[in-house]
Order: structure tokens, then sequence, then C-alpha cells
């Protein structure tokens, strides 16, 4: 049975190990036990399921995870939080304890190791500070993943659901739409942390593309395109796209795309869509 998931859990254990928050590292623990059980039915973590978890903190999702996984590896980097994990998930014998920061681990071969090279489901509280570089490192390192469900800021939950026309829609949008499709699971407030963050969060699942949506011939530089065309989303596509210092194009070759791409001379970036951005960066592959 899990001990933690409470406020007065949490503050005891807190005491026990006269632990200090740091803002740094983006520590806000989860003290709701009702949303712990969305993350976990959002996840469809079931006994056959190996999960990985980024940041258990002092191993309050963990615990449900172990409850309810086959076996969970959990990725923490803060050292002062590893006798306390050993403490609270010391009635588990199904989880392995990795410290170490979740941008230099070698996933591959975790899922390798412990799923038989299967995809796997990965789940978080990710510390907001590091949110999109840890989404993006995941994506493009390729590793097998089923799904990521994620608590993270509201407005980035927005930011990854987000189309063309919307103030929210940017390369996020684009790059988790070409690798995933989002689902919003739950809205989650301030006061099911402590500490209180400053934002509202929510959770997110991306279930995890086996195919792109989109046939593209070079990927990287439909992202490129993708992030110049969002620079300066204020301007013309044309003018985004021969001003960034990430391509080198000129006009009349920009230009020329465009008009081959089928698009308005006029058109802005955040009008396109993923489609159309793959169908850009064909026509200006060489
Ligand atoms: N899972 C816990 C919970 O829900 O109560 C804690 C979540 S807290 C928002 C984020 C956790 O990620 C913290 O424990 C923090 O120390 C850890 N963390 C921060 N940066 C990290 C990194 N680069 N790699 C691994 N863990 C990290």
């Amino acid at each position: 049975m899990p001990t933690l998931g409470t406020a007065q859990a949490t503050i005891d254990i807190l005491q026990k190990y006269g632990f200090h928050f740091s803002k740094k590292l983006g520590q806000n623990f989860l003290i709701d036990p009702h949303v712990i059980g969305k993350i976990i039915a959002a996840a469809g973590v079931g006994e056959d399921d190996f999960v990985l978890e980024i940041g258990p903190g002092i191993g309050t999702l963990t615990q449900y995870l172990c409850e309810a996984a086959r076996e969970v590896t959990a990725v923490e980097l803060d050292d002062d939080l590893l006798p306390i994990l050993a403490d609270t998930l010391s009635a588990y014998d199904n989880v392995t304890v990795i410290h170490g920061d979740i941008l230099k681990q070698d996933i591959g071969a975790i899922a390798a190791e412990k799923n038989g090279g299967k995809p796997i489901k990965i789940v978080a509280n990710l510390p907001y500070y590091i949110t999109t570089p840890i989404i993006m490192s995941l994506f493009e390192s390729h590793v097998p993943m089923e799904s990521l469900t994620l608590m993270v800021q509201k407005e980035v939950a927005a930011r990854m659901a987000a189309g063309p026309g919307s103030k929210d829609y940017g390369s996020l949008s684009l790059a988790v739409q070409y690798y995933s499709e989002p689902y919003l699971a739950a809205n989650v407030p301030q006061n099911c942390f402590i500490p209180r963050p400053n934002v509202d969060s929510a959770v997110v699942r991306l279930t995890c593309r086996q195919e792109p949506p989109v046939a593209v011939k070079d990927e990287a530089l439909m992202f490129a395109i993708i992030r110049a065309s969002f620079e300066q989303r204020r301007k013309t596509l044309v003018n985004s796209l021969t001003n960034s210092a990430r391509l080198s194009f000129d006009k009349e070759t920009v230009r020329a795309a465009i008009a081959a791409a089928g698009l308005p001379e006029t058109i802005r970036g955040e009008a396109l869509t993923l489609p159309q951005f793959a169908v850009l960066a064909d026509c200006l592959h060489q």
C-alpha cells in the first residue's frame, strides 16, 4: 500500500530528513491521491508494463506506479532525495532508482534491458524548468516509447495540443504532433503540490506515433523551417525564413518554394499546418 500522497505524509518525510526544496530543480511534490490516480489511469499502467519515471522526488507517484506496474525505473538528479527514496520505496522490489540527469541517460539501453527493447511508458510530474528539452530529447533520440504521460504547466499543455489559428500554436505544437497524439487528461490546481507552484498544471498523455503523420525528405530541415517561422511570428513566412540564422536561403529561393508549395506569398508561418510545412521543406530540399 502506498504510504505517500497526502500533505501530512509528505511533510512527515520532509521533516524526518530535514529536506529543503530546490526551486532550481523544479521541486513541487504531489500531495493529492486523486491526481495521482488520474495520472496512472491516463497512462493506462498495467501489471505487464515497464514504466520509466522522470524525477521521483520523495517517491510519491513512484509508490503508486510500483503498485500498478510490473517494473519501474526512476531517474532522480537531487542527491538529497536518494536516502529518502531508499526509505519510501523499501517495500517494493520492482523499482530501480538511477541517480542522474534524465537528459544524460541512455534510455534506449534502459528500454532494452528492462523491456526487451519494446516501447516503454514514461510517466512524470516534470520539473518545469526543463519540460521542453526533456520532451524534445526523448522524441529526437527515437527511443522506443508507447506513451508519455506528463504533468506540465497548463500553458505548455495548451501549446502541445494547439492548431493553426490559435495563439498557442508554435514549434512545440508541431513537434509534439509530429511524434505523438496529445490528449489533455486533467487540469490540476496549484494546491495539489507542496510547495505550491505559481502556475496551474495539467496532465497530458502523448501517445507516440509508430509512423510520422507526414512524409518529409529531410526532417531536420523541416524542423529548422518550423522554428524559423515562429521566431518572428508576426512576419511573413518569406521574411521569417530569410532573416533566420538557422537557414541560409535567399529571398528568391524562399519565394519560389512557397509558390511551389501552393501557398500565397503573404502567408505567415503561424497559418501553416504540419503537412504544409512538410511540402514546403521538400520544396526547399536540395
Ligand atoms: N515525482 C515527484 C512528485 O510528483 O511528487 C516529484 C516531481 S518534481 C515536480 C520534479 C522532480 O524532478 C524533482 O524531484 C527534481 O529533483 C527532479 N529533477 C529535476 N531535474 C531533473 C533532471 N534533469 N533529471 C532527473 N530528475 C530531475
